[in-house]
């Protein structure tokens, strides 16, 4: 059932198999009970790939090969060994980062300039830092015997399948852990490529075993006995189960959680710079962000002038095919997304804001949703306080900097925030008011290796990316009290 013949509508530039079984101990393997689920191409609703889903005696195969790999190859093998592997991915990466990208836009509907410009430039990129640091653990001000912790169980979503996993996958072989990982169901094919490159690598079997499936796959895997260390990335709800679940074992975890982010602009902020901005902070990546700025504070002052030149922006915005490399806004990413999009933006019309969206043609097949404004959005509203994942921002006002601080910081949420001004010392000031794990100061939804990222209150906790990334894979970060 698991053979690999080449599916009718793999793209020129990558092989996509018409079936993929599970990548343990170095090998791709048939499920022990042989089901599996489709991945489907957003944009078209084209069955893309059959592909195997774990259960059970799969993941117990798994964390075995993870545990045994643990013990007789990585966590014995010197920081300047585990680097080479890592460099030696980091490079494969940047030689295949034209077929990774076309297969990220196939299975996620996101615009291949994002995914060629943006996600996998980034993979390579964290693959790269994590690498320098695996012979450098010692200054990384973990104390001056940093141990791993053994078996790491990560999940992650849809929104950035190779770069959650570059997020997750690097710090933890860095340190010296080794590795069972679990996409998410709707977005499966970069990882599973991602395995090849690690075959390719000659990385020692069961260092990375990736295995696939859903909610249930991932919760009998976080839950396995044998797992020291958990690493989520996902919904509020999803990791809010997994804390509980961890709770009372000898487990860590990470949790990297949901958002509703302020992108706040103030009066005398570069107008200009500033739509850009918003334009990227809320419809980059059809708004499946979690750092998204999806509401929108403006002061009182500017706001016709902003909303007008936001209205004109967004009349340019290309929505359409994800291949296209004029496209701007590609598509939801799931049936079940476009759903939940759609019944939040309804609610906030049902609520009294006013919607308003640029005319633009959307394909007939496909997941697709035009970029949405709310504006008359006041905070009792659903729209200013419930993660939406989509390309819809509500629009909020304010008079004064505390006031913007009240409405930014009136979430459960607390990931990230926006602020645009002329002025460094209002900068500074507000970036200690807000209540964000992320302040970007005149721009928005920029990511780096060496920076920190991770949420306040129910956006989570932990931090991956920089030097702290470390810290969640090291057993001394406790010991050093960091
Ligand atoms: P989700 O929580 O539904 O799923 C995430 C992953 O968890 C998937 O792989 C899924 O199969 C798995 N999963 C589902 N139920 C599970 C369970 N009970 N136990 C273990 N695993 C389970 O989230 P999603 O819809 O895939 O992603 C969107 C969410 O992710 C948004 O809320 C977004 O804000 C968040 N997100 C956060 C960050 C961050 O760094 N903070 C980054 C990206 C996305």
């Amino acid at each position: 059932k698991f053979e690999y013949a080449p599916a009718p509508e793999s793209r020129a530039v990558v092989d996509i198999r018409s079936s993929y079984g599970l990548f343990i101990n170095g090998k791709f393997v048939d499920p022990a009970d042989g089901t599996s689920f489709k991945s489907v191409n957003p944009a078209t609703e084209e069955v893309l790939a059959e592909i195997a889903e774990a259960g059970e005696t799969d993941i117990d195969r798994a964390v075995a090969a993870a545990r045994a790999a643990y013990a007789k190859t990585w966590s014995s093998m010197s920081g300047r060994d585990r680097g080479k592997y890592l460099f030696r991915i980091a490079r494969l990466i940047q030689e295949r980062s034209r077929e990774l990208a076309v297969l990220e836009s196939i299975d996620n509907g996101k615009p291949i300039r994002e995914s060629r410009d943006v996600d996998i430039p980034l993979v390579a990129a964290y693959f790269f830092y994590y690498a320098g640091w695996a012979d450098k653990l010692e200054y990384a001000g973990y104390g001056p015997d940093p141990r791993p912790y053994g078996v790491a169980a990560q999940v992650i979503p849809w929104n950035f399948p190779l770069l959650m996993l570059a997020w997750k996958i690097a710090p933890a072989l860095a340190t010296g852990n080794t590795v069972v990982l679990k996409p998410a169901e709707t977005t499966p094919l970069t990882a599973l490529l991602f395995a090849e490159i690690c075959q390719q690598a000659d990385l020692p079997p069961g260092v990375v075993n990736i295995i696939t499936g859903a909610g249930a796959t991932g919760r009998a895997l976080v839950e396995h006995g044998d797992v020291d260390k958990v690493a989520f990335t996902g919904s509020t709800e999803v990791g809010k189960a997994i804390a509980r679940s961890v709770a009372g074992t000898a487990k860590k975890a990470t949790l990297e959680l949901g958002g509703k982010a302020a992108n706040i602009i103030f009066d005398d902020a570069p107008v200009d710079q500033a739509i850009e901005g918003i334009v990227n902070g809320i419809f980059f990546n059809q708004g499946h962000v979690c750092c998204a700025g999806s509401r929108l504070l403006v002061q009182e002052s500017v706001y016709d002038d902003v909303l007008a030149s936001l209205k004109r922006r967004l009349a340019t915005l290309r929505v359409g095919d994800p291949l296209d490399k004029n496209t701007d806004v590609g598509a939801i990413n799931s049936a079940e997304q476009l759903e939940r999009v759609r019944t939040l933006s309804d609610v906030g019309e049902s609520e009294g804001a006013e919607r308003w969206s640029p005319a633009c043609d959307l394909p007939d097949r496909g997941f697709w949703f035009p970029p949405t404004v709310f504006t008359g959005v006041s905070q009792a509203h659903r729209i200013a306080r419930e993660e939406i994942f989509g390309p819809v921002l509500s629009v909020l006002t304010f008079r004064t900097p505390a006031e913007a601080v009240e409405k930014a910081n009136n979430t459960p949420f607390g990931l990230s925030a926006g602020v645009w001004t002329d002025k460094g010392s209002r900068i500074l000031w507000m970036s200690q008011q807000l209540r964000a794990g992320v302040v970007w100061a005149n721009t928005f939804n920029r990511f780096d290796p060496t920076s920190p990222f991770g949420g306040y209150k129910e956006s989570g906790y932990g931090r991956e990316g920089g030097r702290h990334g470390l810290g969640a894979y090291l057993v001394s970060s406790e010991r050093s009290g960091r």
